[in-house]
């Protein structure tokens, strides 16, 4: 059982108020909030040891440097990764992803195709739009059903010896679904297809071993794993890293420059050019840490608890209507209420200090499949408890007959 009250003390801005109220968090999909020991270990590097990394002989730079490396590695466990250099920093999700498509310009050609699944979040559809308009590759979509499901039986017709690349998101951000990974992935390499999964959604909430998985490409975000923004990682099998060109050309990423030629450094710092984000690479291991210290198995528990909860509280509404019902699900909860523009809603919880997220969420397929603007988002993370819950259903309550 987590002691959510201890664990809210972790979080000082849980004791805001806004426009008056005390805060209810329930944007937890677009960015999760901060413990204190990550903002900790931020004002510890900047008050203790800030210094560029790899090539200084000083103490400040080694321990900067140590300290760096010790995010990768932990980093490396949490996902069960084999090899730390499989661990590539990235700015995130959207930048991993950039670099994983950039890369395969030189692996696929006219003709050949890239599945896409029909739940993506922009940031998994527009780059290999883009590898598409290079190389002339066809991006395929994996249809979905009105539950927001992946129809599998589709996806088992489109794979043919011309995919070569199978992209999708562990957990689709608009709708909660927990996508199958562990059949789409081996049906994919039975094609020969190499297969990217977008965990900004899921490593927050689901224990996820990369190895386990046989997955080619992994990627996540520390601003949603209770770290800072602008850092992430991009998880790749060696194999493929080694393969890849490099993103990104400049210092760091080289073994030895000359006017005639460069050479590239070895994994992982052949995608790491240019001074990185230091502080980013070390708060991102301290929030892993703060993680594994509550448990991701008594996270998703409690979650699923507070999914449930909300569900049925959300259910008694009038007009509700839900998007995503997918039986596995995280604790994402999409609706509108007849009558009433999502944004309206948004702004009224707002006014009574509740956050949530209101629009297309970066994923406006998903909208377009359902024929609706956007949808009001819920969603929840382990701090968040069943008061604030109530305080969510009243306030929609009052909202709703406020605007219809
Ligand atoms: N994919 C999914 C499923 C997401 O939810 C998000 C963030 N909303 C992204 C990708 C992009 O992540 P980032 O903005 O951190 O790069």
């Amino acid at each position: 059982m987590l002691d959510i009250a201890t664990i809210r003390k972790d979080f000082p801005i849980l004791n805001r108020k806004v426009n008056g109220n005390p805060l209810v968090y329930f944007d937890n999909a677009a960015t999760s909030q901060t413990p204190k020991q990550v903002i900790d270990t931020i004002v510890d590097y900047y008050s203790r040891y800030n210094a560029n990394i790899h090539r200084g002989v000083h103490a400040l730079a080694q321990e900067a440097t140590e300290a760096y490396e010790g995010g990768r590695k932990k980093i490396q466990q949490f996902f069960n990764a084999a090899h730390a250099h499989e661990i590539i920093f990235t700015s995130g999700t959207t930048h991993s992803i950039n670099l994983v498509a950039n890369g395969f310009t030189a692996f696929v050609g006219k003709g050949d195709e890239i599945l896409v699944s029909a739940m993506e979040h922009h940031s998994n559809i527009v780059p290999w739009q883009m590898l598409c308009e290079r190389t002339g590759a066809v991006l395929k979509v994996i249809p979905m059903d009105q539950d927001g499901v992946l129809v599998m039986e589709e996806y088992e017709n489109l794979l043919s010896d011309k995919t070569k690349l199978v992209v999708c998101n562990h957990v689709s951000n608009a709708l909660g679904t927990i996508n199958p990974i562990e059949e789409i992935i081996p049906m994919a390499h039975e094609v020969g297809a190499a297969v990217l999964v977008d965990g900004a959604q899921s490593s927050p909430h689901l224990k996820v071993d990369v190895q386990r998985l046989d997955v080619d490409f992994y990627t996540a975000s520390a601003h949603k794993l209770y770290g800072p923004t602008g850092i992430g990682m991009l998880y790749g099998k060696q194999e493929w890293l080694k393969k890849l060109p490099p993103y990104q050309g400049g210092g760091e990423m080289i073994a030895e420059v000359t006017f005639a030629k460069t050479t590239y450094a070895d994994l992982p710092y052949k995608f790491e050019a240019g001074t990185p984000n230091i502080c980013g690479g070390i708060a991102f291991g301290a929030a892993i840490d703060y993680l594994n210290s509550i448990g991701l198995e008594a996270i998703d528990r409690y979650e699923h608890e507070l999914l449930a909860y909300a569900t049925e509280k959300l259910s008694r509404i009038e007009g509700m209507q839900f998007y995503g019902k997918a039986k596995q699900k995280t604790a994402v909860i999409s609706f509108n209420i007849r009558g009433v523009h999502p944004y309206d809603m948004g702004t009224l919880l707002d006014k009574m200090g509740i956050a949530v997220r209101t629009g297309h969420h970066c994923a406006q397929p998903v909208m377009d499949f359902f024929q609706i603007p956007g949808t009001i988002r819920a969603s929840f993370s382990f701090y968040n408890t069943k008061e604030e819950i109530d305080r969510f259903a009243e306030a929609l309550e009052r909202a709703r007959q406020m605007l219809v």
